[in-house]
């Protein structure tokens, strides 16, 4: 039996996952394109065949044409939700231990226990991750963790979009820095285009603070040999950015720029710490960055100044980092807290509006995962990625504004359907693709073994 056949609910959804050439188009839903004008189109339909979108806009006359016609009266279709920094299978720690700043939350809590994880528990730590995902609304993620294989089968199976890599700390001996570099680099050819393209990957050494300068250049030089992106923690927090200067006699932005990272498509994950100077710097490299406000909030590291670095054309995407940092991975949440938190820091309501919000969720989210040509938005010819929301709910009526709605008063939980590539993985917030309950037997039951 392969996991595929023994993770499906039935033969139904078994089928319902396989390609089929057919001609959908789903009616009267407000869907918020997410195109680069914003247009909303209220009572409006959207159309795909096969994993494309075929037609965004009102509802044509002829409607014979489709062979399915879904009436989503009330609904409100998004594109589909990027989260660009987590480690998914970190959902297993998720409320281990909470309240502590990030070197000891790691080095005494996290770190001791990961080093326990077997490939068993990445499995269903990942699953347990993509579930809440999917059913939240997320339906593209980058993962940055060990055993990377079983994350690619798990995307694989799931039906989820994934931007994966193999993260590396290189505190260990050369030969343990030689085979962490050599198991990335396998994993990122061998996955890259995986799952009918659902999968791409990058190349990850975990952090200037945990890679020596010459370690991280190994990476670069394998990511131009394979021509893949970089993805890097950065300037986190302020004891990091003060230990950089310490040992390399500079920040880390400098320091990574000198290493060459920068000349490779880079998104740096946090960039809570940096100056003016450094956010040009970033400007100049077109560096891609991750926002993740919840995690960071919660590990006191501070708060990223986004609004200048919208401020200076920089693509500033969203990110829950872990569960074990977060403590949910609801993308919702992160762009409500990005709103809010930045009107609050610097005491202006127009800090980051929530079309913003909107946006670093979803159509940049797509550019900061290099990703912008095939997913981020609805238009004809992108991929068929979308969320359905159920608005016919107390706490989203009277629905003037539905990007307020979305951003202000909605959560994951008001998701209700979840399409990617075309197919259907959440249906009535119930998984088609991942038995949750199985799932969430099996991470109590790999953790249990190892606390
Ligand atoms: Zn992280």
């Amino acid at each position: 039996m392969t996991w595929s056949e023994y993770l499906c609910f039935n033969e139904h959804e078994k089928i319902a996952r396989e390609r089929v050439k057919i001609k959908t188009i789903i009616t009267g839903a407000t869907i918020v394109t997410m195109d680069e004008q914003n247009n909303v189109i209220p009572d409006g339909a959207i159309a795909f065949e096969d994993d494309r979108l075929t037609y965004v806009g009102a509802i044509p006359e002829e409607l014979n044409q489709y062979d399915r016609v879904i009436s989503a009266g009330g609904k409100v279709i998004l594109p589909g939700l990027i989260n660009t920094h987590g480690h998914a299978a970190m959902s297993l720690l998720r409320g281990f231990a909470d309240d502590l700043p990030l070197k000891e939350w790691l080095e005494t809590k996290m770190w001791p226990m990961e080093a326990r994880f077997s490939n068993e528990h990445v499995k269903w730590g990942t699953y347990l991750a993509i579930v809440e995902m999917l059913k939240t609304g997320t339906t593209c993620f980058v993962d940055m963790y060990d055993h990377m294989d079983e994350v690619g089968q798990a995307v694989e199976i799931s039906g989820i979009r994934g931007v994966l890599c193999r993260g590396a700390i290189g505190l260990g001996s050369q030969e343990e820095q030689k085979q962490k570099l050599e198991e990335a680099a396998t994993f990122a050819r061998n996955w890259h285009g995986a799952a009918d393209g659902r999968i791409t990957t990058m190349m990850a050494p975990h952090s200037p603070y945990t890679c020596p300068p010459a370690y991280i250049a190994r990476f670069v030089d394998r990511a131009e040999a394979l021509d893949l992106p970089i993805h890097i923690h950065m300037s986190e927090t302020k004891r990091e950015v003060e230990q950089n200067v310490r040992d390399y006699g500079q920040r880390p932005v400098a320091h990574l720029e000198q290493i060459g990272v920068f000349n490779r498509p880079t998104l740096v994950a946090h960039a809570v710490h940096v100056n003016d100077e450094e956010m040009d710097v970033l400007k100049n490299y077109d560096v891609k960055i991750s926002h993740n406000p919840g995690s960071n909030l919660k590990l006191g590291s501070g708060i990223a100044p986004v609004s200048r670095m919208l401020q200076k054309g920089l693509d500033v995407s969203l990110g829950t980092d872990s569960a074990a940092s977060n403590n949910n991975l609801d993308m919702f949440e992160e762009m409500r807290l990005a709103a809010l938190i930045h009107k609050g820091a610097e005491q202006d309501p127009l800090a980051i509006p929530a079309q913003t919000a909107l946006n670093m969720g979803t159509r940049i989210g797509a550019k900061t995962v290099f990703l912008s040509d095939s997913i981020g938005s609805l238009e004809p010819g992108k991929k068929a990625d979308f969320i359905i929301l159920d608005f016919e709910q107390s706490h989203l009526q009277p629905a003037f504004d539905v990007i307020s709605h979305v951003v202000y008063a909605a959560s994951g939980k008001d998701v209700r359907d979840v399409y990617i590539d075309g197919k259907q993985v959440v249906s009535h917030g119930v998984c088609l693709t991942v038995d949750e309950e199985r799932v969430m037997y099996e991470a109590n039951r790999v953790i249990r073994e190892i606390m």
